[in-house]
This record gives C-alpha cells, structure tokens and sequence, in this order.
C-alpha cells in the first residue's frame, strides 16, 4: 500500500524525510515502488530488452517548480492508470527541503555534488546527491537496458531560447541524433555542448553510467501553483509518446532549426570582487562582441575573445571558486548539418 493515492507532491511536501519503503500495483499492472522521500520506481510486468530504463528528475533546484509539477502529474497519471509504461522508469523529486523553503538551495548548490563530490562534505545537499546518485545506481543496475536521463529544471533569468538543454562532455562517445531529433519533438532546439567534465547530475549519468542524458532548462522559475504548464505541451506529449511505446523513431534531425552552440569557457568567480558588465537581468544568450567588456575581477578585464559569443547562467554571487557565467558560441549552419550527418 503506498501513503498516498494521488498527488504525491502533496504528500512529499508534507512528509520529506518520510523513507519508508511501499509498493503497490498500478491500474494498468506495473509496479510502483516508494524507495525513498522523493523517489518512485515503476516495472512495467513485461518488457522486452528494446525497452529503456528511463530516469525522469526535477527539482535538484528546489524553486524551479514547473517540471516538478509537470512530474507530478505525469506520476498522477500513472496512478489513474490512464497512463501506462512499457518501460521501467525511475521519478526522482530531487530536491524536497528546499522545495518547502521555497529555495533554489539550502546550503550548496546540489547540481555541483555529483560524480562523488558529495564525499567533501555533510550538509543536506551533500547527502541527498549521495542518495540520489545510489537509487540511480540500483535502478540502471537491476535493469540491463538502454539508459535514459533527463534532468529538467528551470533557470533563474529571462532566455533569448526558452527551452534549451546541454549536453554533457564524453569525447569518446558520438552525439546521439536519435536524442538530438527527440529534444526537437520536445520543443527544445537549443543545444548547448559542453567542453568540460562537470558534477552535474546529467553529466553524472553520462559520465558514470554511459547514460544517454541532458539537463533540460525549460522557462524560468516561478512559486508553485503559478506555472503555466502548457508551455510545455510539447515535452509531455514527447515523454508520453517515449513511455507508452517500446520503440519510437524519433525521425532526423531538423538542423534548419537547431540553434546549437559550443561551451568555450567559463567564467569562475575568484574572488568578493567579480563584478559583470551588464544588467542583473540580462538574457541567457544575450550576444557580446569580440573584445566586448564581460566583466572585471581581481583589477583584470575580462572580454570577449573569439567572439561573438554569449552569455548563458550568469551569476556573480555563486560561491568562491565556481562557474559564475559560461561563454558559448553559436555553431554556423554547416557546423550543425556536419555534426548532423557525421
Ligand atoms: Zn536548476
């Protein structure tokens, strides 16, 4: 018997720290399992092995509200039973405490504690990657399949792209089309490769589990119960169509579309005295010039170079030592339909 019958973000809500193992059997025959606070697994009662283990995640930032509620009721829906899966999937509420203080996060920015970085410390933030990263790992384990991650958030400012996602760094690995087309079918044609390793959770199952993944920013935060969740039609029918189907074709890619762009740096704050050279609210991707001011740190300048590039998460009061801003730019026409057809 699970504590709840619907709305499980209520009850999350309500109850964060409630660990308490339950299972119980959907409508349309799948098992669901509670393993945590914030954690559900579910089994479709067959499966063949073209099917996927799927991990759907969001709230790792705890104010980025629209995808949680969006799990939510994709999770709902799975309750009624009107929606069924054919293939296992792993929902993770990242983030519940600071969900309820209505935070991006407590103490550390939880999307930073990935790749075993939890291990430098004890706060909540540290522990809870620690879980997460463990129900992931029992999760892909108990399932010999095909591994999946999206990671959905929300980001902080205004974006000239509403929807984009970046691609975690595996040199060895080629881009995925199939995934690329699939972010197309969920309205995101905004890609953002990156250029390093990171201890994101995306870059986390990528880089630990040879997961297919991407972190997916998908508007900008709002309070709950203010989200307009139709504006994101496009990746609830995409997901929908992904776990009610064992095999989609995701088609090709439209490059015409694609507004893609290169991760060439980061800005990291080195110091108190990081100050950038534009509005706070300036827009993800807003274009700089070549030789542009960015922003002054230490009594150095820094300006674009090889530019023109764009800003994208900007943020000088992230802590001492982490990425303040990162620098992209924009892959030409040619660029996308070689990366396309390569
Ligand atoms: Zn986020």
């Amino acid at each position: 018997m699970l504590p709840f019958t619907s709305d499980y973000l209520s009850y999350l809500l309500t109850h964060p720290s409630d660990s308490e193992y339950a299972q119980a059997e959907l409508p349309g025959g799948e098992k669901i399992e509670l393993i945590g606070a914030g954690a559900l697994v579910i089994t479709p009662k067959h499966f063949t092995n073209h099917c996927k283990a799927i991990v759907l995640s969001a709230g790792i930032h705890g104010n980025e509200t629209a995808p949680i509620e969006w799990l939510n009721q994709l999770l709902d829906d799975l309750l009624k039973g009107t929606l069924r899966t054919h293939h296992p999937l792993l929902l993770l509420f990242g983030h519940p405490n600071a969900m309820i203080a209505a935070k991006r996060e407590l103490e550390f920015n939880l999307n930073r504690l990935f790749c075993g970085a939890w291990h430098q410390g004890n706060s909540l933030e540290h522990q809870r990657a620690a879980q997460l990263a463990g129900w992931m790992s029992d999760f892909y384990e108990r399932f010999a399949l095909e591994r999946l991650h999206y990671d959905l958030h929300t980001a902080i400012r205004g974006s000239v792209h509403e929807k984009f996602a970046v691609a975690p760094y595996i040199p060895q690995r080629p881009h995925n089309l199939s995934q690329l087309a699939f972010l197309q079918h969920c309205d995101v044609n905004c890609v953002l490769f990156y250029h390093q390793s990171t201890q994101t959770f995306s870059y986390h199952s990528a880089s630990v589990h040879d997961a297919q993944s991407f972190t997916v920013e998908l508007g900008q935060v709002k309070p709950f119960g203010h989200n307009d969740l139709s504006r994101l039609r496009a990746l609830d029918s995409a997901i929908r169509r992904l776990v009610t189907h064992v095999r989609v074709d995701w088609g090709t890619v439209r490059y015409q579309q694609c507004h893609w762009y290169q991760v060439t740096e980061e800005i990291i704050r080195q110091d108190e005295n990081l100050e950038f050279n534009f509005a706070d609210d300036l827009a993800n991707f807003t274009l700089f010039e070549e030789g542009e001011l960015l922003a002054t740190q230490g009594g150095g300048l820094i300006r674009v170079k090889d530019g023109p590039k764009a800003v994208v998460f900007p943020n000088a009061k992230v802590a001492i030592g982490q990425r303040a801003a990162i620098l992209v730019k924009a892959m030409s026409r040619s660029q996308c339909q070689h990366l396309v057809n390569s």
